[in-house]
Parts: C-alpha cells; structure tokens; sequence
C-alpha cells in the first residue's frame, strides 16, 4: 500500500513512512495539520472527507496509511459495511463500526418508471430524506445528486423549493448516493453525475466541492471532471470560485427568464443577484475555464415561453461558448403548467433562428416524480422530508 504521499512529495520509503507514523503517535499531533505540512492535498481532501474516521485514528494511534486504506475502500471499492475492508485490522473495523459506520446514508426504497429511470430514497443517520436519480440513456448512466435537505430558495415552481431547508449534506453523504448507484447498477458504470438534485450546490459550496473531487479522483472513484456538472440557481461569488477550480467541471445556470422583474418573480434569488451581475459572472467563467456553459431554461406556459423572451435571451446569451438548455416543465403543485410539446419546439425553433445554441431536452421519471425540480423525498409515510410551514 502506498503512503499518503501522492503527488508533490513522491512516495515515501518503508521506514520513512514509520518515522513519520511514529512521529504522528508520539507528538499526538492532528492528522490533517501533518498532512499539510509533511504529504500533500490528497492527504487534506480526506482528512477532510472522512473527519470521524481520522479522529478515530487519531484516538487509537494508528498510522497514517489506514486513512488512504480506509477512504479507498470507501471510494474505490465502494464498500458498505467496515467489515467488507479485509486489509483493515479487526480491531480497527470494529471501531470503525461503532464509531464511524461506513454507510452514512441509509437506502429505504428505489422506485424505477417506466423509461428506466430509478429514484433512491435515503434516510441520513438523522433521519432525514432525501432523493436521487439515475437515469439511462444510450448507454449512459447519469446520477442526479442531492446537496441538502430541502432547499432555502424558494423558487416558485420547485417542489423541492417548497419545502424549505433542514440542513446542508456532508460532503460524504453527497457522494454516497453516487456509490449506492453505482453498487445497484453494476455491471454497468456510472457515466456522469450531475448536482441537479435537491439544494444549491453553492450554498453547500465546500462540502460539495471536496464530494465532486473526491469522485473525481483517479485513484478512487474515477469520474472525469467533464463528466460532472454542477447547476446553480445563480449565486455569483460561487460561479466565479467554481470558474476557478482547477477540476475542469461543467457548470449550468438556471435563468428561466431574461427579464429581471419576471425573474425575480418566479426566482427569489433574482433579488440578491440582478441579471447584469449574473451575466457578469457567466463571462468570468467563460474567459477563464473556455467551457461550455449551460443555461437551463424551465418552460412555463404563459410565463417565460413567448417569442419575446426569445428575442431577449438571444441579445442576452452573446458568447460562442453558451447554450441554452430548454426544458419544459414537470408538475408540481405549484399553480403552474408546462408549455405544450409543440409550443417548447417552436420556441426551440425560433432560439435556433436567432442564432441561439438551444436544445430541449426531454423530462426522465416523470411517473415516479423522479424529472427536475420533483424532488420532494416523501418519507415512507408519505410525509414530506421537511415540515411544510403552515
Ligand atoms: N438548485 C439547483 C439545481 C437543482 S434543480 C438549481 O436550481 O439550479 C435542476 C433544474 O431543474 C434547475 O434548472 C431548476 O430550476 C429546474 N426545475 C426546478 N423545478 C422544475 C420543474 N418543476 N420543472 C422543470 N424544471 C424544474
Ligand atoms: Fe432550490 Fe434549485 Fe429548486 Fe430553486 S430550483 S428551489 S435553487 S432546488
């Protein structure tokens, strides 16, 4: 097994790996503070990733290398229980066990319409709900992941947005829902991931970044960053510090609407950040990353699919490098109704016409309230994830 150098430093000999273990032991010093200063990033990414797992080390003493062993069999063998882990001592597994189980998230039901898509509930360890999704599609198998419990932002036509927020997901609990997939569909892979589940990834930003690298990782999971997006209500401080990760991540912008007041009204967030500001960022992300950005466009019928916000999103969308990304709307109780299949295509049309990348793209799941902005995790009682206010 190697040691927890992995880059930067090279990999430590046999005996210079037992000095510094023994150093660790001796100085009780924390793991991630001499990981910074003696190994490398990794070494601090599942420090990060995996802080009850090192502070059991740490208790017991044992050497440094059980991390990387315990955060592979996590993140490469995908493993559910401690007791899977045959390269980790007893001992240690039975600790571990007790005090940091391996499954952080509990798989209460799948649910599987009719297209092939499959919807996962999962209970937290305090006892929340939350969902995800798989979808296939030519032989692909894209996972749709949750961010938090609920979500604050109270956009108008979001199922998920009617529930308010309980709480942030670890970073650990985000990626799981990709391993458990992954587990479930084998032998087939999981091709992307996207974070278009329940949350704003960028009010969850760190947590959601060290999930998306962890899963990036070549000696762990090994998803290829362009085959991860990322999707955001519009917070601009986060596009600009996503811009300027090194990982080379998609990114998409939901818009819904190139007018500020009518965005404001179906998107709360729209108050914080006006569209120029948005924009602004958008163009920063552009210039700095030369990736493709995607603007997601919800249709509503009578509200945002009329030839004139076409004509706006065309003077709006001005760089080679953006596309927009039609969908129509999914039901939810919200008061609003999709645009017609033949009316979305027209709209597509006329995008194309004034020179807009557009595509529309179908909606997955719809039977099992598995398509974007369903998500509601209804516990197994049919109650909502998260108390809706009165
Ligand atoms: N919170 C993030 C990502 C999750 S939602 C965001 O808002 O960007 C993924 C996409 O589905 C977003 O573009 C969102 O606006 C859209 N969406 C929400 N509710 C929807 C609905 N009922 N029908 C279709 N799309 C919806
Ligand atoms: Fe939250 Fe996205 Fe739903 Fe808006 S659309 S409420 S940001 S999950």
């Amino acid at each position: 097994m190697r040691a927890l150098a992995r880059d930067g430093g090279g990999a430590l000999g046999a005996s210079e790996q037992a000095q510094l273990d023994a150093r660790t032991r001796n100085t009780g010093r924390r793991y991630h503070t001499f990981a910074a200063r003696l190994y490398n990033p990794w070494a601090m990414r599942a420090a990060k990733y995996l802080p009850d797992v090192l502070r059991i080390l740490e208790e017991r003493g044992d050497p440094a290398y059980r991390l990387e062993q315990a955060y592979l069999a996590l993140t490469r063998s995908l493993i559910r229980d401690w007791e899977e882990a045959t390269n980790l001592p007893r001992g240690l597994r039975a600790a571990l066990s007790e005090g940091a189980p391996a499954a952080s998230l509990e798989l209460r039901r799948v649910s599987r319409a009719t297209d092939g898509t499959r919807k996962y509930l999962f209970l937290t360890r305090d006892g929340h709900a939350i969902e995800t999704v798989m979808i296939p599609e030519r032989g692909r198998h894209t996972v749709c992941i949750s961010t938090q419990v609920g979500c604050p932002m109270a956009c108008k036509f979001c199922a998920t947005g009617l529930l308010g927020i309980k709480r942030n997901l670890k970073a650990r609990e985000i990626s799981e829902q990709v391993f458990v997939v992954a587990r479930d569909i084998a032998p087939e892979r999981v091709s992307n991931v996207v974070v278009m589940g329940m949350g704003e990834p960028f009010l969850n930003y760190e947590q959601t970044l060290v999930a998306l690298k962890v899963l990036n990782d070549p000696d762990g999971f090994n998803l290829a960053a362009r085959h991860i997006a990322a999707s955001t209500s519009g917070l601009v401080d986060k596009i600009r510090r996503f811009a300027d990760e090194p990982e080379q991540f998609h990114l998409a912008i939901s818009l819904h609407n190139p007018f500020e007041e009518e965005r404001r009204e179906i998107m709360p967030v729209a108050a914080r950040h006006s569209i120029p500001e948005l924009m602004s960022a958008a163009r920063y992300y552009v210039e700095k990353t030369h990736r493709k950005l995607f603007f997601e466009y919800t249709l509503l019928a009578g509200v945002n699919d009329q030839e004139r916000h076409v004509e706006a999103l065309a003077e709006l969308l001005d760089h080679p490098l953006y596309h927009l990304n039609l969908l129509r709307f999914n039901w939810t109780d919200t008061g609003f109704s999709a645009t017609s299949k033949r009316d979305a295509k027209a709209f597509l049309r006329y995008a194309r016409e004034n020179g807009l990348s557009a595509t529309l793209r179908p909606s997955r799941g719809e039977d099992i309230d598995a398509a974007c902005g369903q998500l509601a995790a209804k516990d197994l009682r049919g109650r909502p994830a998260v108390p809706l206010p009165s």
